[in-house]
């Protein structure tokens, strides 16, 4: 299923104007799906083609788009009808599209909205979310900080991509508030934990993969059937509340500490969209059992940022970044996740696990960009080691190379937390 086609030509030019920019993270070659609303009416369908959406949901209700024969999937506000398909179906709706948005397309009568004249939601029901722990530099990073530097990965992490089951239920759109959790929190000094609004409050710089296609209970997945069975990937901040969580995580792992929220771009960049910017992971230190070995390039080339902007300033970049230093990329997490027979269902949503990079200037969280307060950034006159409240925070990705394939944003503002319990 995977592999180029003629909706990977780079010579392809859009008849919407806008989607022919150099910097657009929308061309011709991406169409990713989202989910949009225009004057509060119902939530529909859309492909970003430039700086504008084509509104799939018009689009098969008029019978000039049927991705599946005899139903429609464009009419339930998320995409996880749509993601139910067989994976040809998700290949010839993007070529589909493709054509109709193409330079060369004689009709231009197609439902198109601007994207400034709509408000995003989140684009797919979450069935599950499970987050990892996948690059190596993050995992060495932290391990030195809360255990022992001599020791920072523990001894499965070279064997086993490590996770742990999230919630689903906070997930929530790039543009969605976050309220600064409460949480038990004990100091090094204190005898006693107490309970109290977070003072460690991170980020976590992840993508997110969406799993289209599920797999049964019983029955689990080989590398190239879990690459294929992703439907798309979204960039996400894995909001997380560093000093709930050092109290809190052993022995079963973060809990609170990272239940609060977890937020995604609102665009879904399909798998078939990032198709030439595979890569391959990095040279494992210790071979990975049979099962975990690939045999094709499942990492992605793509460059990510973070900016912060602090209530009363201008934004800043605080990480430059590439997806493509993962240990473990999310296909073989997904293989990991399916392993024990464990059922993977459409919609699932697979976080990364913090991207960092090898040099201090592309850390993906504030925890390592700060060593824990030690080195506090300088931000428009203001010196963060931690979020404070006003703080916002804004993620960006894309591929470049014949052409740009963007991610949009992910974006959130810290709120005051909510008083209780004291
Ligand atoms: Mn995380």
């Amino acid at each position: 299923m995977s592999g180029l086609n003629d909706t990977h030509n780079p010579d392809r030019k859009s008849w919407v104007e806008s989607a022919n920019n150099p910097e657009t993270d929308f061309p011709i070659q991406n169409l990713p799906y989202g989910v949009f609303s225009q004057d509060g009416g119902p939530k529909r369908v859309g492909i970003a083609i430039g700086d504008q959406i084509l509104d799939l949901t018009a689009l098969e209700e008029a019978g000039r788009l049927s991705p599946a024969e005899g139903k429609k999937v464009f009419s339930d506000g998320v995409l996880n009808p749509f993601m139910a398909l067989p994976q040809n179906n998700w290949s010839e709706t993007r070529s589909r599209i493709a054509d109709l948005l193409d330079a060369k397309a004689g009709d231009r009568q197609l439902p198109l909205v601007a994207q400034t004249a709509v408000d995003m939601h989140l684009p797919i029901f979450v069935r599950s979310f499970t987050d990892f722990y996948a690059s190596k530099e993050h995992a060495t990073n932290v391990g030195s900080m809360f255990r022992d530097p001599d020791n920072a990965l523990m001894p499965n992490w070279l064997h086993i991509p490590i996770g742990y089951n999230g919630r689903a239920s906070t997930v929530v759109v790039s543009g969605t508030p976050i309220h600064r959790p409460s949480g038990q929190l004990k100091g090094p000094n204190d005898d006693v934990p107490y309970f109290g609004p977070c003072q460690k409050l991170d980020i976590e710089l992840e993508l997110g993969a969406i799993v289209g296609t599920s797999n049964p209970m019983g029955q689990p997945l080989t590398a190239a059937a879990a690459y294929e069975n992703i439907f798309g990937y979204v960039l996400l901040n894995d909001w997380s509340a560093r000093d709930i969580q050092v109290w809190e995580y052993q022995p079963l792992g973060p809990f609170q500490s990272k239940a609060f929220g977890s937020t995604i771009s609102p665009w879904v960049v399909t798998r078939e969209a990032l198709e030439k910017f595979r890569v391959p992971a990095p040279e494992r230190v210790k071979p990975l059992l049979p099962y975990l070995q690939e045999e094709t390039p499942n990492n992605f080339d793509i460059h990510l940022e973070v900016s912060l902007t602090p209530p009363s300033g201008k934004p800043k970049t605080i990480s430059r970044t590439n997806y493509k230093y993962m240990y473990y990329s999310s296909a073989l997490q997904l293989v990991h996740h399916a392993s024990s027979g464990c059922a993977m269902e459409t919609g699932d949503l697979l976080g990364s696990g913090t991207i960092s990079g090898p040099t201090p200037d592309s850390f993906g969280s504030l925890l390592e960009l700060s060593w824990n307060g030690k080195e506090p950034l300088q931000i428009d006159g203001e010196s963060r080691s931690f979020l404070e409240d006003g703080d916002s925070v804004d993620i960006t990705g894309w591929c470049s190379g014949d052409y740009r394939i963007g991610f949009g944003n992910c974006e959130g503002t810290v709120l005051p937390a909510v008083t209780f319990g004291e």
